[in-house]
């Protein structure tokens, strides 16, 4: 059954036609001040510094004032200037920030009164989850799935400890939005997830003890060191909430972790934004009264007569209206 539309076949000619999530609309390109300036991708930050690969080389960079209060999240591709090297005291300043492909965000929530981008350019929302101990948070689960959906970026589960109970709930429960899952187990193989993260921007989210941090310590076995080095730009303490780009070995991809993040503010998704990643429903929601939010409290939504059309399935329109009501 088709998905949402392919993320990775999102381009920006296709934005300005759709009901595009809010936010996600590519920003117009800063003019570039600086022509000399080195491309190069924000891979950590930490109170107003930035770690940046630019080239090969990993620099420490301020942003400059030209910039203004816009902010600069992991993930994000700029344009540096400076002495781009190692020297430990090199002044490198982020004079251009591109368009964003995609972009992560959650809402502002009783912890955090700002409404925040986590993660610019993602290709992939991985959400791990075990199959026990703990038991799969389904909550949790679908709001990854829409702010996955929402953002224009490909979810994916990954389902660890299988040696303690069977994966079949949790595919079954997906299958119908046709979200891929991995299935692993303790101490297991982890090709299947390489495949999957080979030459993605993926961004890993789960629940403290699903297993996320041994998977990224098997994945990347450089990330202690490269989070050390995070810590090096703040001087010293890292905020233990912020992202971290880390680079798969041998240039296939990048993961983010995120471990601040256990869950998505997900107040700005609008039933728009989700119903984007559901062409087989949307033109029929067209069809419904101005302000139908198409959930079980509508009861003259049109997308019941849709369905009953033959345009969509019962089981599709359940599962979306599941991820609205989790929203
Ligand atoms: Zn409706």
């Amino acid at each position: 059954m088709a998905r949402g539309r392919d993320a990775r076949s999102f381009d920006e000619d296709d934005v300005p036609t759709r009901a595009n999530p809010r936010g996600t609309r590519p920003r117009s390109k800063q003019r570039p001040a600086h022509e000399n300036a080195v491309d190069g991708m924000v891979i950590a930050v930490d109170r107003g510094r930035y770690l940046v690969l630019a080239g090969d080389v990993e620099v420490t960079a301020m942003k400059a004032r030209e910039l203004g209060r816009k902010s600069i999240v992991v993930g994000d591709r700029v344009g540096v200037v400076g002495e781009v090297s190692d020297a430990p005291d090199a002044l490198v300043r982020i004079v251009r920030l591109d368009d964003r492909a995609t972009v992560l965000r959650r809402t502002a929530d009783d912890n955090d009164p700002h409404e925040r981008v986590i993660v610019a350019n993602a290709d992939q929302l991985v959400v791990v989850s075990a199959l026990a101990d703990p038991e799969p948070s389904y909550g949790l689960i679908d709001r990854c799935v829409v702010a996955a959906l929402a953002a224009g970026i490909e979810p994916l589960l990954c389902l660890t400890k299988s040696d303690l109970a069977s994966a079949d709930p949790v595919i079954e429960r997906y299958e119908p939005l046709s979200v891929p899952a991995i299935v692993t187990h303790r101490g297991g193989p982890l090709d299947e997830l390489r495949e999957h993260l080979a030459g993605q921007v993926s961004v890993l989210v789960g629940h403290s003890g699903v297993g996320k941090s041994t998977l990224i310590n098997a994945l990347v076995p450089s990330a202690d060191r490269a989070t050390g080095r995070v810590s090096a730009i703040g001087k010293g303490r890292h905020t233990s909430s912020s992202a971290v780009a880390l680079a798969l070995p041998g240039g296939g991809g990048w993961v983010v972790d995120t471990p601040g993040v256990r869950s998505f503010g997900l107040a700005h998704v609008t039933p728009d934004d989700l119903l984007w990643a559901f062409p087989d429903l949307e033109d029929g929601a067209t069809q419904c009264r101005p302000g139908c939010e198409h959930t079980l409290d509508y009861p003259d939504c049109h997308l019941d007569a849709w369905v009953a059309q033959g345009h969509s399935t019962p089981v599709r329109l359940a599962a979306f209206r599941q991820l609205l009501v989790s929203r």
